[in-house]
């Protein structure tokens, strides 16, 4: 680590931190991302699989992708940007459930929408569940739904901050993969990698940030850690700052694992399409056939379900697959698949779980965890969105705006030298 001396520090290297990073030096910025893993991209990241097929273990979705930059990065890059619709936009396969029990679903599920949007600004804010519509028979698969939207039960969930939530309803994917369309674009800024932040001292003049392998030091810091971290680390920042600990506390993780499996004879299903492992419970999988049009399955497990199944590693999910599986396909179809590869996202130190969600009351830490704190650190990351949390594209906005008030920051202190 030659360099240890910057304008302004970028701690993180994820979606956020890369926005923010390369905002930053684009602008002239002596800058620098400090990095705990030995890669960038953090909660975006894609590998290849044995057939060379990039496999995105975390976001793989270019949500809102008529307003979302990642897309632009993309076209840049010279990738392939496939804009079949979302298996979530489509009718699923019918085992188990049946044309006319899909449409009641779906308009269960819209009124259900509905109530959040029209209970969400009252006060007191409520949990998600309690919007419920009181017997109906498809709450455990709204609730299952909740789980992969909010990576937690609905009954832990802010209504408020659910109906915050904004989308465009177009969702796009990157074929090379969205974590390797991120990391790349990280790839020209000056990073240390392999170097966890262990503090942040803000007593004197300059910061100094204690790491793993040395001190640096800088004028200003943009933090973009998972609040997982954040609400952890009650001494990550000298002197401490409980304000943070506490919003990042009312802004969780919640849990999405995707376990990916190949498939023999595929063709016997169409492309992208989707299958519930059960539509009467809360805790199961949702099954993309053919993702791509590769003879493959994404297996999409939230909440509870991930939590309980991390503790027995791949197997576990692979397990719950099967029997979820051939449940709805009949027992030779275990001899069709077989596991190619999952990240357990709640077990990775640096991560933690996969996406921000508030819990009920909590709607407004959003704003709290957001904002600067002596002009001198600035926090960026998906759970400082308001309206895009939980996505690669808030950690992009929120990078950017973290990115602006920085530079604001010492332009002020350039332009009234002495004070
Ligand atoms: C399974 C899964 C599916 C998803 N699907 C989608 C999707 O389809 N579309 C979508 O838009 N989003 C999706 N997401 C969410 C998306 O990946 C995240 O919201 C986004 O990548 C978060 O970016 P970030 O920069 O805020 O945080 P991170 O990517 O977590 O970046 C923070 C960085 O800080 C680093 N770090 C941690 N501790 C330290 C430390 N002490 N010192 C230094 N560095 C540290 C981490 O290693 C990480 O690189 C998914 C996530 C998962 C897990």
């Amino acid at each position: 680590m030659a360099e240890r001396d910057f304008e302004t520090l970028v701690i993180g290297g994820g979606a956020a931190g890369i926005a923010a990073a390369r905002h930053l030096q684009l602008s002239g910025v002596k800058c620098a991302i400090v990095e705990a893993r030995p890669r960038l991209g953090g909660r975006a990241w894609t590998i290849a699989d044995t057939s060379g097929y990039a496999l995105d273990l975390g976001c793989g979705w270019l949500h809102s992708a008529d307003r979302n930059p990642w897309v632009a990065v993309a076209e840049e890059q010279r990738r392939t940007i496939d804009k079949t619709p979302p298996p979530w936009a489509r009718a699923s396969l019918p085992y188990g459930f049946q044309e006319d029990e899909q449409k009641e679903f779906r308009k269960a599920q819209e009124e259900f929408f509905a109530r959040i949007s029209e209970r969400a600004q009252r006060e007191p804010d409520v949990p998600a569940a309690a919007l419920f519509a009181a017997g109906c028979r498809w709450n455990n698969l709204i609730g299952a739904i909740g789980t992969y939207i909010s990576g937690a039960e609905l009954d832990r969930v802010s209504a408020r901050d659910f109906d915050n939530f904004g989308e465009t309803g177009v969702n796009w994917r990157i074929v090379e993969g969205y974590g390797a369309t991120i990391a790349k674009y990280g790839e020209s800024v000056p990073a240390i990698l392999d170097c966890p932040v262990q503090r942040i001292d803000h007593h004197g003049k300059r910061l100094k940030i204690e790491t793993s392998r040395g001190t640096l030091v800088a004028d200003q810091a943009i933090v973009t850690l998972p609040t997982s971290i954040l609400a952890e680390a009650e001494q990550l920042f000298a002197p401490a700052l409980p304000e943070k600990t506490q919003a990042a506390r009312g802004l969780p993780l919640g849990l999405a694992d995707k376990l990916f499996l190949s498939l023999e004879d595929a063709e016997e299903f169409e492309k992208d399409c989707r299958l519930f492992g059960a539509t009467d419970r809360t805790a199961t999988a949702t099954y993309h056939l053919r993702p791509f049009g590769r003879p493959q399955i994404e297996v999409y497990f939230g909440g509870d379900l991930p939590a309980h199944l991390e503790a027995g590693g791949t197997s576990a999910f692979f397990d719950f697959a099967v029997s979820e599986l051939t449940g709805k396909l009949g027992n030779n179809f275990a001899r069709r698949i077989a596991p190619i590869r999952i990240h357990c996202w709640g077990a990775d130190p640096f991560a933690g779980g996969s996406y921000s969600f508030a819990l009920p009351g909590m709607a407004n830490s959003r704003m709290t965890l957001a904002a600067p704190v002596d002009n001198r650190l600035f926090f960026a990351g998906e759970a400082c969105s308001h309206g895009d949390f939980s996505t690669a594209h808030g950690g992009w906005i929120t990078g950017i705006t973290a990115a602006d008030q920085a530079i604001r920051a010492l332009r002020k202190n350039v332009a009234r030298p002495g004070e």
